[in-house]
């Protein structure tokens, strides 16, 4: 299949080197020099034009940062400008409300679009594992699936137009919470006297159980192979999920609900972030509690 790839950053990048290495051609667009270069180092076809890129394509993916840019690539260079029948998919993480937006609009011009964010970081990216939640009609997400399943290790239909969304920043949301509870528990174990790998090992099997404790513990030395064996480096980074959180937020707001620990998380996480904190991994606020 001939595809469009807009956004080759971190995620963008290794997601499409995989749909290279999966037989399809790719045609590649960044506004960063350096990213497009890689791409073609990866056996992607460049351009300096978004418009150009998507020439004669059959699916175009954008791997972007937030939703206005999200928003103003589609109306901006792909509406219209790709081929009639080409099917869109959006990776990147955005608001709900201009994920379904956009998506409307590429339906009202006859295309089938889906928003397809994902689970898993930049080490998922590279190796093709990550998770994608989508959310668009039956049509759409049959036709993004081969495309989705070069890039990921599972493709899960979460119902209509913007739903993918929904699904991430709600998982994030809970993800942002448990790390958070997690790191308060082992801190208050060491205090009370408690070896962490001696916590870990009845944690781990008893009610408290959870990822951020099993897969990606913030305590160094302690559990699999995680970002504080790295000195907090690598992984998931604190403005990402800060990013998130603030769009949970936002998605609440609109659903008229008040999610205590979700706005609680997000103000800690904004705190963290605040002090420089940014590119840390996110399991380090764990050193904000000793
Ligand atoms: P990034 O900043 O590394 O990459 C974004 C790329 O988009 C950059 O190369 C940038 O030059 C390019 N870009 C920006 N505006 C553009 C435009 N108008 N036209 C073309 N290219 C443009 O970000 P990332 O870490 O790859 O994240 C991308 C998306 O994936 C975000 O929405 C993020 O929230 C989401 N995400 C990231 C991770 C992660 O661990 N990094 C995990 C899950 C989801």
């Amino acid at each position: 299949m001939k595809i469009a790839f807009i956004g080759l950053g971190n995620m963008g990048g290794g997601m499409a080197a995989n749909l290279v290495k999966a037989g399809h051609a790719v045609n590649a667009f960044d506004l960063s020099e350096a990213a497009l270069a890689a791409a073609g180092e990866h056996g992607c076809a460049t351009f300096t034009d978004a418009k150009e890129a998507v020439q004669g394509v059959e699916a175009v993916v954008t791997m972007l940062p937030n939703g206005a840019i999200v928003k103003s690539v589609y109306t901006g260079s792909v509406i219209g400008h790709a081929p009639e029948g080409a099917v869109f998919l959006d990776c990147s993480t955005i608001d709900v409300a201009t994920a379904r937006e956009t998506i409307a609009l590429a339906e009202a011009a006859g295309y089938d679009m889906v928003d397809a964010p994902v689970s898993g970081g930049i080490a998922a990216a590279n190796a093709g594992t990550l998770t994608f939640m989508v959310g668009g009609s039956d049509k759409a997400f049959e036709r993004a699936k081969p495309v989705l399943e070069a890039m990921g290790k599972a493709v899960i239909h979460a119902g209509q137009a913007g739903n993918g969304q929904a699904a991430k920043i709600c998982n994030n949301m809970l993800l942002g919470i448990h790390m958070i509870g997690t790191c308060e528990a082992f801190t208050m174990a060491q205090k009370l006297g408690l070896d962490p790998q001696t916590f870990y090992d009845i944690s781990s099997v008893s009610s408290g159980q959870n990822w951020s404790m099993t897969s990606y513990c913030p305590v160094p030395g302690v559990g699999p192979q995680s970002p504080s064996d790295n000195d907090y480096q690598g992984g998931f980074a604190t403005a990402l999920m800060l990013k998130d959180l603030k769009l949970a937020m936002e998605a609440a707001a609109s659903a008229g609900i008040d999610p205590q620990m979700g706005h609680h998380a997000k103000d800690l996480y904004e705190a963290f972030d605040a002090a420089g904190n940014g590119a840390v991994d996110f399991s380090g606020i764990i050193r904000t509690m000793n």
